[in-house]
């Protein structure tokens, strides 16, 4: 807290896994007195930079830039770029300290870290994003590497930015390699991986549902956000028979009580992908439906709730109401979007919840997968790639379960993660010795 009392996000993630993962490390003797939490709390390298670009009225602009390499003890730093004017230490240093739990917990060998930039793409021509992209890469390059550091994409970069970023980087080293992930699919891109973190969310939380002899099936499904994760998580839930009520962005949430359907689904992909328009024009074409401004659909009445949009976007209260209106299941597909008060709700209801680390982590390890499939220079198909997914979902719910469940039956998932996850990287620590 000394260190880090101004990055209130960092230090949220920090305590979320401390509280579950000090007492493991207090009853077994080759983690003791080591010191391993407080060396997994302090990133390897911290890299700050500028990035100058010039927009369409030839004004100079001047955003930050960052990469966090937080831990590379099993494998080369691996984790998204996240462009939005919120970004910065605390924010991108609880993101990297997450990643390098989840990266375990995929058991592909991947390390933890995560960047981006303040910069804001919303407004911004395709040309401004691609000036944007080369200025930032422009100084990234030197930091990273298919053996070093393995950026992908993140809030605000998706296949548009990275491939401007892959461009850039290709001139600049004048080679081909898998420095990035999330390519397209014409050079080097993996099959699935644009589904792959909101797919995966919804696996899992199938797996959860499994344990009480439940399925997705005429279930009424709430999900916040209407990016890359929210969109394939709305598709996986209805190829499940679930029914889902609610999209949103940062301007507020649809709720379409009739259900948004396929059709519907791909009016909000075209919107968002391609018009890069606001949630709320659903309503130009989908009329019986209601969009409530500013606000999070955490209110909705609903069986199972998906946070896909950002931190800290489901709150105590809106916890308590998601339990009093009946949910049975919360799976995180954002970043830490349940507050430490909510997740506190969830387990006192002990309603089936997971933690993003855990539920979100089908993205990274699709990732992991692209980065396989362009070491042996080889594309896998997308049955392939899907069947991989599904059992790397299911063997991460599994290890939840081997350290997440209590006497009475109930598994806590913010333990089974954390210790999981924490297991594999603090045996490696201790094998490289104090490096
Ligand atoms: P996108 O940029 O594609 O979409 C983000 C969505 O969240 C948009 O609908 C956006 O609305 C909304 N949003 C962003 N910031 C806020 C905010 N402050 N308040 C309300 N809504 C907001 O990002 P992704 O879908 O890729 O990422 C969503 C979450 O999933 C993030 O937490 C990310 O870290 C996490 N994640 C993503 C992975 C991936 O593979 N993409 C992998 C693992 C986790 P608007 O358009 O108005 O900004």
């Amino acid at each position: 807290k000394e260190r880090n009392g101004d990055e209130p996000e960092f230090l949220q993630a920090v305590e979320e896994v401390a509280e579950t993962v000090i007492p493991y490390i207090v009853k077994h003797d080759i983690y003791y007195g080591k010191n391993i939490l407080l060396r997994m709390v302090e990133p390897e390298r911290v890299i700050t930079f500028r990035v100058c670009w010039v927009d369409d009225d030839g004004e100079i602009q001047v955003n930050r830039g960052y990469r966090i390499q937080m831990n590379s003890a099993i494998g080369p730093y691996k984790g998204g770029l996240r462009f939005h004017p919120t970004v910065n230490m605390s924010i991108l240093k609880f993101l990297a300290f997450e990643q390098v739990f989840k990266n375990s917990l995929t058991t592909l060998p991947m390390g933890g870290g995560k960047g981006g930039s303040d910069f804001d793409p919303k407004g911004k021509s395709d040309n401004e994003i691609m000036r944007f992209c080369h200025a930032f890469m422009g100084e990234l390059f030197r930091h990273i590497g298919p053996n070093t550091d393995v950026p992908a994409g993140d809030i605000g970069v998706g296949s548009r930015e990275i491939g401007f970023l892959f461009g850039m980087y290709k001139k600049l080293r004048n080679e081909f390699t898998g420095v990035l992930t999330g390519k397209g699919m014409s050079w080097g891109g993996s099959l699935i991986r644009p589904e792959a973190t909101g797919y995966g969310n919804v696996y899992f939380a199938q797996k959860m549902l499994e344990t009480k002899n439940d399925s997705f099936d005429g279930k009424a499904v709430v999900i916040s956000g209407s990016g890359n994760v929210a969109q394939y998580a709305a598709e996986k839930v209805l190829q499940l028979g679930g029914k889902v009520l609610t999209l949103s962005d940062s301007s507020g949430y649809i709720y379409d009580e009739e259900g948004i359907d396929e059709e519907k689904l791909a009016f909000v992909m075209n919107l968002k992908n391609v018009k890069r328009g606001r949630i709320s024009e659903y309503l130009e074409s989908y009329p019986n439906a209601t969009f409530v401004k500013g606000k999070t659909p955490w209110g909705v009445k609903c069986d199972i709730a998906l946070p896909c949009a950002t931190q800290n976007e489901l709150n105590e209260d809106d916890a308590n109401t998601l339990v009093k209106n009946g949910c049975i299941c919360v799976s995180e597909g954002a970043n830490m979007p349940s507050t430490k008060e909510a997740i506190t709700v969830f387990h006192k209801a002990k309603i089936l919840f997971a933690p993003g680390k855990a539920s979100n982590a089908g993205g990274v390890a699709t990732s992991g997968l692209e980065m396989t499939q362009n070491s042996l220079r080889f594309k896998w198909t997308r049955e392939e790639v899907d069947t991989k997914l599904k059992d790397i979902m299911s063997d991460i719910h599994k290890s939840c379960l081997e350290f997440g469940e209590d006497e009475d039956g109930y598994v806590d998932y913010v333990r089974g993660a954390n210790i999981a996850g924490f297991v594999k990287v603090a045996d490696a620590m201790l094998a490289q010795g104090v490096v």
